[in-house]
């Protein structure tokens, strides 16, 4: 059997190869991708900003059907059993368990983290990204099954934005009753939104743009502030203080992926209390920043970059435990045909689409 797969040839291009779909090794999975979502970091390779990425295969956040099981996988690694025809999802990233951050139990810090993901198609199994018909889970990805209440429009995004916010927020150790600003009604604000509002938190959140503030209140947020309404840094430190007795906020998290976003986070926390960086994520770009200020203020930094594989299925528990509660399946906003992926990642680049999403043929 032949299968497909997108190939970007250089930042701009893309062209399609087809290749004879692999039998998998033991412990290895054949999935057929039902639907891929257009990421922001896709848009970013596909634009040419990527450091490292010039060229070879797209896409990561994607739900798949089980074609083809390899030799002695009967359970998902949540222990559920697992057979052909079965709706799953994957990391895109593995944990090698062999490096120094493996070894500390920092898993998402991999060293190895993307030792097959966007390999050249023509590197041997062929399937390593996930604009294309079929994908090659290796033994080393973590893999669960979908819950039959879960649409392929929620689970397909759950391995990129859900799964990271989810991650972030459990290091941060929030809690029940805890103040929570979010600076960035994205993707990955929504979802932390929603993570958060679930765990008991007050969440505030903050973005430019009114209709994605209308939005997050569908996701979970109590309070929004408008940046259009308070232009300043002062104004928004201002209003995140009227919201929390005058402290500031108990917990920051950053998702805008501005630079600014983060010293002015820092001034939205209280003193003692915690900065959750994750939005900027492209190494290079500075900004002053005042280190005796957090000093002062006891204010603690986390960070996190990806997630450890089990929240994938934290995310599946989320999505299902909570289906209806939150318009999950309303942030992906045009389906494309496979044929049709230039256009998904034109359009998204162009901000003409939020979240596109690659349905692929049956
Ligand atoms: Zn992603
Ligand atoms: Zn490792």
């Amino acid at each position: 059997m032949k299968g497909q797969i997108a190939v970007m040839t250089e930042p701009g291009k893309l062209t399609y190869q087809e290749y004879t779909v692999p039998d998998p090794e033991p412990g290895a999975i054949i999935a057929r991708i039902l639907r891929s979502n257009v990421c922001g970091t896709e848009v970013h390779i596909w634009c040419g900003h990527h450091p490292a990425k010039r060229s070879g295969g797209l896409g990561h956040e994607t739900v798949a059907v089980v074609e083809k099981l390899g030799a002695g996988v009967t359970h998902d690694f949540a222990g559920q059993p697992i057979k052909e025809g079965d709706r799953i999802v994957s990391t895109y990233f593995i944990h090698c368990r062999r490096c120094y951050p493996c070894q500390k139990g920092q898993f998402y810090l991999c060293d190895n983290a993307y030792r097959f993901w966007g390999l050249q198609p023509e590197v041997d199994p062929h399937f390593h990204a996930t604009f294309a018909t079929h994908w090659y889970i290796h033994p080393e990805q973590m893999f669960y099954k979908v819950p039959d209440n879960v649409s392929d429009q929620a689970a397909a995004s759950a391995n990129c934005a859900q799964s990271q916010v989810y991650f972030g927020l459990d290091l941060s150790g929030i809690t029940y009753g805890d103040s929570l600003v979010i600076q960035g009604a994205g993707g990955l604000g929504l979802n932390a939104a929603a993570i958060a509002h679930e765990k008991g938190a007050e969440v505030i959140m903050v973005d430019a743009v009114p209709l994605r503030l209308e939005e997050a209140k569908k996701f979970g947020a109590h309070h929004t502030i408008s940046m259009a309404d308070h232009p300043t840094v002062e104004a928004r430190v201002e209003a995140v203080n009227k919201l929390t007795g005058g402290r500031g906020a108990d917990y920051v998290m950053e998702v805008a992926g501005v630079l600014e976003a983060f010293p002015e986070g820092m001034k939205m926390v209280r003193a003692g209390g915690k900065m959750i960086s994750m939005g900027t994520v492209t190494p290079g770009k500075t900004i002053p920043y005042d280190p005796a200020y957090s000093v002062r203020r006891g204010i603690t930094t986390v960070t996190a970059l990806r997630y450890n594989g089990p929240y994938l299925k934290k995310s599946m528990d989320f999505l299902s435990a909570n289906k209806g509660k939150y318009p999950f399946d309303a942030l992906l906003d045009k389906d494309f045909k496979m044929d049709r992926i230039v256009d998904a990642l034109d359009e998204s680049a162009a901000r003409k689409v939020k979240r596109a999403s690659i349905v692929m043929p049956k």
